[in-house]
Formats: C-alpha cells, sequence, structure tokens
C-alpha cells in the first residue's frame, strides 16, 4: 500500500462524496463546480468506477485487488471522456486498476528512476545541469496506473514554506541554474496562492529564466485552468512553459481545447508529453491522431517515453524495437514538428536518453 497524502484533496466540504452522485451518472458536471470540487467529487472506489461506466462484474475483483496497491482516483470531467461500457477504451485502460498489477515482473522495481538519490533539498530534485525540479505538490488529480510515481513516497516531499526558503536558497547560490520545474504529483493540485508565491520568490532569483509547470490537470479538469491560475502565470517576468500530459487523442474534448486556448492567451508555451502505453496508444493512426489534435489545439508534441519500469504496470511495456519501429513508420506520417522525441529516462544520465 503506497501513502500519499492528497492535503490538498481532502479538506472541505465531505458531503461532496461519491455517494451523493448516485443517479445521475452519465451527467457530465464538469461545469457546475470549481475545480476544487470536482478534486474532491473524483471517482476513488472501483465499485463506483465499474458502475459509472457500465461494466461487466467481472473486473471488479481484479480492480479491488489493484485499487488496493495504488488507488483509484478519476475526477468525473475525465469519466466523461470514456466510453460507456468498453473495457477496451484506451483512457480507461489508464485508470481502472488490474490484478495483473500484482504480478512481480522481473526488472519492474518501485523507484526505477533512483530519484531518492538527487534530492538537495526538500521538494528539490536536481539531476539535470540548468534545470531543477521542484515538487510542488505531492498530490494528482487522476492516478494514472502506469505511473512511476506510484510507490513515491509522497508525505517525505511535501516542504513547508519554511523548507521551500532553503530549497529558495539553493536555487539562489547555484547561477547555473535557469529553468525551474513545477513538478509532483501534480503541481497544479496545489492553490494558486502557493504557487504565486512560489513563482514570486522565483522570479526575484535573476539568473532565472524559465518556470516550466509539467502537469495533468489541465487535461483532467479543465475548469483548473481559472482566472487565479491565469493571472499569476501572466504576470511573472519569467518565461512560461506548460508540458501537459495527453496519451491519446480521445483525451482532447472542447473543454480541454477551451483550457488551452486560455492558457496561450496568457502567454504559455504549450508542449505534450506522453507515455508509450499497450493497449492505448501503440499504435502509428493513433500517434498520428494523438499529434494532429494536439496541434489543432496548440501543443506541439514534446516526448514520447516509453515506459519506466515500475512495479505494477509491466502490463502496459512495449518493446524497444517495437517502439523504435513505430516511431520510425509515424515519421512518414507527420510534419517535422509535430514528431515527439521518443525517450527513455535512464538514471545517471544527463539528459533522457533518445531511442530514436
Ligand atoms: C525530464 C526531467 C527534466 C527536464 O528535462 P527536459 O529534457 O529538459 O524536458 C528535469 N529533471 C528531471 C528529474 C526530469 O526527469
Ligand atoms: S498525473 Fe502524472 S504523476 Fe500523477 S499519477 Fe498520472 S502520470 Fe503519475
Amino acid at each position: 500500500m503506497i501513502t500519499r497524502t492528497p492535503t490538498a484533496l481532502q479538506s472541505g466540504n465531505a458531503t461532496h462524496g461519491e455517494d451523493a452522485s448516485e443517479g445521475v451518472t452519465l451527467t457530465p458536471r464538469q461545469h457546475s463546480q470549481d475545480w476544487q470540487a470536482q478534486l474532491r467529487d473524483a471517482v476513488r472506489d472501483p465499485r463506483a468506477l465499474c458502475r459509472h461506466l457500465g461494466l461487466d462484474p467481472a473486473w471488479l475483483p481484479g480492480a479491488e485487488e489493484g485499487h488496493a496497491l495504488f488507488p483509484v482516483r478519476v475526477p468525473h470531467a475525465y469519466l466523461s471522456r470514456i466510453r460507456y461500457g468498453d473495457a477496451d477504451d484506451p483512457l480507461l485502460r489508464q485508470v481502472l486498476p488490474l490484478e495483473r498489477e500484482s504480478d512481480s515482473v522481473a526488472g519492474f522495481v518501485s523507484d526505477p528512476l533512483e530519484e531518492a538519490e538527487h534530492r538537495p533539498r526538500p521538494g528539490l530534485i536536481h539531476k539535470y545541469r540548468n534545470r531543477v525540479l521542484l515538487i510542488a505538490s505531492p498530490a494528482c488529480a487522476i492516478n494514472c496506473r502506469y505511473c512511476f510515481r506510484r510507490h513515491f513516497p509522497y508525505a517525505e516531499n511535501s516542504p513547508s514554506r519554511a523548507q521551500w526558503e532553503s530549497t529558495l536558497d539553493y536555487l539562489r547560490q547555484d547561477t547555473s541554474i535557469n529553468e525551474a520545474i513545477f513538478s509532483g504529483g501534480d503541481p497544479l493540485a496545489s492553490p494558486d496562492r502557493r504557487l504565486a508565491w512560489l513563482a514570486e520568490r522565483l522570479a526575484d532569483i535573476p539568473h532565472l529564466k524559465r518556470l516550466r509547470l509539467h502537469t495533468r490537470l489541465p487535461v483532467v479538469i479543465p475548469d483548473r485552468v481559472d482566472g487565479a491560475l491565469l493571472d499569476w502565470l501572466a504576470a511573472t517576468r519569467l518565461q512560461t512553459v506548460m508540458v501537459v500530459h495527453i496519451n491519446h487523442p480521445n483525451e482532447i474534448d472542447t473543454h480541454v481545447a477551451d483550457a488551452m486556448a486560455r492558457l496561450r492567451g496568457a502567454g504559455v508555451t504549450l508542449l505534450n508529453q506522453s507515455v508509450l502505453l499497450r493497449g492505448v496508444n501503440d499504435d502509428v493512426e493513433t500517434l498520428a491522431r494523438l499529434s494532429e489534435r494536439l496541434f489543432d489545439v496548440g501543443i506541439l508534441p514534446y516526448y514520447l517515453h516509453v515506459l519506466d519500469p515500475v512495479e505494477g504496470a509491466a502490463h502496459f511495456d512495449v518493446s524497444d524495437a517495437e517502439a523504435i519501429t513505430l516511431v520510425e513508420t509515424l515519421r512518414a506520417h507527420l510534419a517535422g514538428f509535430l514528431m515527439p522525441r521518443l525517450v527513455r529516462e535512464v538514471p545517471g544520465e544527463a539528459s533522457k536518453t533518445p531511442l530514436a
């Protein structure tokens, strides 16, 4: 059982529980609530997930087993993009726990990136030159089954304001750092007042040029891109880059498209990273449509990651040979600027490692 501490998610109105939504299962509700209410209201139990989507009850025992390892979490705004009654839906596969997650597979481990070794300050990961990751929130809006952080010690990585001061000192002292990256969990699970405070402190450091956010929240809950977020993003002197995380074209509905338009309006450069996932996007046609759809809504494809070998995710694995063939074939279908870079993260390397 992993220990997540979704502090940003648990505060507030307890009456917005799962049971309150009984009987209105298929009504998309994303525009009736603010994003924090939508976070709290996420489906967090396999029975509710199967019921909402009309899945065969035969999926339930396996889902319960996977849930015990890494809990279900799916906000309704994302759920509304999953086809009803289709166990093969590519979005469902990303969030439905399976019995196979308990399988022990050689080479699939709990900390595949060995990040534990690169944490000079609380909430800070400094593995690459020029840029550092700040764990701005330990929580996520959605639990992706393939996530390399599914065993991450979140509780140890949720710094207080005083601890942030020590992290900020580290950044002030290392003038080779020119980019700060808000990561997580999902940094946008944090309230804007905390993020705005951090962004202001970072902007005071003269050698920092860019602020990057690695987040899935604008995709999972498009209403996250509200006035409060846009205000601080537009106000900072730092160049802002957002790397969203979209694996399949069906994830981009009109609400996501509108959220991306708002971000671009605030001067944010939009990039996407995907993970190559068996049964989700492991074919040329889907990857080509994904790139086209991303650019339709103003996002440039950036990375296509091969799966990190994390325990519980082996069933998503695509071999390197197959991944390289896929990407080489994809090249014939896409404009060069729509080609994501196929990469792997290798512990100890100075950057992500290109495969093709
Ligand atoms: C991916 C990553 C970065 C950013 O790398 P880019 O290649 O610049 O996107 C920085 N730090 C860590 C630990 C990362 O995993
Ligand atoms: S949003 Fe990202 S960090 Fe969070 S569970 Fe999904 S893949 Fe992992």
